[in-house]
């Protein structure tokens, strides 16, 4: 029987100087939920969720995924379990079309190495093409089909977003963390990422841990919301109850 909770954290913490970041927090993501994560500016989930993917490695503390620690593992490892975090794509990649990018995902593949290629040229061809087809199923997924030869760094926000987004499904992920997804982006793009988060979520099974300053889209895509403030636990609930929680309202005007 799988455990109801996919991701434990337990009391971590980071100082950067004599700066406490991320302060004693804890944190339970249920399997195949939508879980929020709000703050004011500096609350420190950022760095929550790069401690949690393996970019920083805590002063205390630990993360279970699945029941199985993974504190302070580097994030090639944790991509390899399933746990992602988006980021935004690399210059270097912008001259490849968004079909491209989605095949350059690492995923273990025979194909990736030039002596593989000239051992086994049938299976590198092979795989190629399950890859386009996967990289062709997530664009059609996500409605991005238009876009599939166009060079990456041609698109708009809204798209260069939806593809970052496609670049963690085809890794086949169990969590993805989304910092700040919406940032920039327009009302209609913003629910067309919202619409593939909750599509994501109900038809493959996908868990989610989202920051965003939008409150519409957190009340709207959110089983549960976690609100820090100044690197601590400050509430947790539903959307409903923490928009409407006292000291959640405090922190965010400051006072
Ligand atoms: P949030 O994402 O909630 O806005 P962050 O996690 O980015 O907050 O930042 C939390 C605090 O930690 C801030 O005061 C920020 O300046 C500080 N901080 C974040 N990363 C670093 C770093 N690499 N070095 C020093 N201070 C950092
Ligand atoms: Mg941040």
């Amino acid at each position: 029987m799988p455990q109801p909770d996919l991701l434990v954290v337990q009391n971590l913490s980071i100082a950067f100087g004599g700066l406490k970041a991320v302060d004693d927090m804890s944190l339970t993501i249920r399997r195949g939920s939508v879980a929020g994560l709000i703050g004011p500016n500096g609350a420190g989930k950022s760095t929550l969720f790069n401690l949690i993917a393996g970019y920083y490695q805590p002063d205390s503390g630990r993360v279970m995924l699945d029941g199985e620690d993974i504190t302070g593992q580097p994030p090639h490892l944790l991509f390899g379990k399933g746990l992602l975090r988006t980021f935004q794509i690399a210059r270097e990649f912008s001259t490849l079309t968004a079909r491209e990018n989605l095949m350059m995902v690492p995923a273990g593949q025979s194909g990736e190495t030039w002596l593989g290629a000239l051992l086994r040229p049938g299976r590198v061809r092979r795989e190629e093409r399950a890859l386009r087809e996967k990289a062709d199923d997530i664009l059609d997924f996500l409605q991005i089909t238009s876009i599939a030869d166009l060079p990456a760094g041609s698109l708009s926000g809204g798209q260069k977003k939806l593809l970052e987004l496609g670049r963690t499904m085809m890794a086949d992920p169990k969590i993805i963390f989304l910092d700040e997804v919406g940032a920039g982006v327009n009302r209609t793009l913003l629910y067309t990422i919202a619409d593939a988060i909750r599509r994501l979520n109900r038809e493959r099974g996908y868990t989610f841990c989202l920051v965003e300053h939008d409150m519409q889209f957190i009340a709207e895509l959110c089983d549960e919301v976690t609100c820090m403030a100044q690197g601590r636990l400050l509430s947790r609930g539903t959307a409903e109850s923490i928009l409407s929680d006292e000291a959640v309202i405090e922190a965010y005007l400051g006072r």
